[in-house]
């Protein structure tokens, strides 16, 4: 885990003040660290500054500005960046381009990712909709979790009566056979179709606001993928059956596990827990 950001600099330098200071105060509020300035005018200051570049930066007797550091929690120390002697202009080029690398986003998911933004907050904030139920009834549908870790959520629309009418299965990579595999563990390899089974692309900008950053902080691929399984009954047969979900919300009891019963059926709960 990552520390702090020291950024070494002096405040008459443009190519520390304003932007390079800014930069790394955007880039610690990323990352959720606090932002250690080293002024190399103020005696103290320069000391840690001495240190810090003698051992793990761009040493030279009269070292360049701004220098800057990720420090982790086991104390390493990874030198970022220096700026560029040649032009202004070019020590804010590297910090454009620091900012829109994949070696930056994968600084991001590693911090971020897997501990405060999970998917399955991104999901229950942004991706979770209200839908009808239709096939079974006409009531409304909400999202109801199956199964969850850091890089894969699933979850099934359901109806307040149980049924389910279409199950997703949101990550960064989409990973179609881990989630058929799931489904058959629950309600049969019979009821899991290929044809029933589609994947969509969520980038951000097409979300309610731009969301594009948050996605990068959570996907090292820049993307949510969502896979979708919704069946469509051909047969009599496959119009009388439907998938529910085992949960008896009065009696607070179930699996949490869809099953399959005949489409009328008034059972909450899955054979095994009834
Ligand atoms: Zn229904
Ligand atoms: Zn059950």
């Amino acid at each position: 885990m990552i520390k702090q950001i020291s950024i070494v600099l002096a405040n008459y330098c443009p190519h520390c003040v304003p932007f390079s200071v800014s930069n790394a105060e955007k880039m610690a509020n990323d990352l959720g660290v606090s932002l250690r300035i080293l002024d190399i005018k103020d005696s103290e200051q320069e000391r840690v500054a001495d240190r810090l570049i003698e051992e793990y930066g761009d040493w030279s007797e009269d070292y360049l500005i701004p220098q800057v550091f990720i420090e982790y929690e086991d104390d390493r120390v990874n030198h970022l960046l220096t700026g560029f002697s040649e032009s202004v202009l070019a020590t804010k080029a590297a910090w454009k381009a620091l900012f829109s690398s994949r070696y930056y986003r994968k600084l991001l998911y590693q911090q971020t990712g897997l501990i405060q933004n999970s998917i399955k907050t991104f999901v229950n904030r942004y991706l979770r909709f209200n839908g009808r139920c239709r096939i079974h009834c006409d009531k409304l549908t909400s999202l109801v979790e199956l199964w969850s870790d850091s890089k894969i959520f699933t979850g099934a629309y359901v109806c307040p009566n149980g049924y389910a009418s279409r199950v997703l299965c949101f990550s960064t990579e989409p990973d179609i056979k881990w989630f058929k595999n799931f489904l058959t563990n629950q309600v049969g390899e019979e009821m899991v179709k290929d044809h029933d089974l589609r994947v969509a692309t969520r980038h951000g900008w097409e979300l309610e606001s731009d969301l594009v950053t948050e996605i990068r902080s959570l996907s090292p691929t820049d993307v949510i993928n969502v896979l979708y399984w919704t069946t469509y009954p051909q047969t009599e047969e496959e119009r009388r059956r439907g998938m529910f979900l085992c949960s008896d919300p009065q009696k607070g009891k179930g699996c949490k596990k869809l099953f399959v019963q005949e489409i009328m059926s008034t059972n909450r709960l899955c054979p095994k827990c009834r």
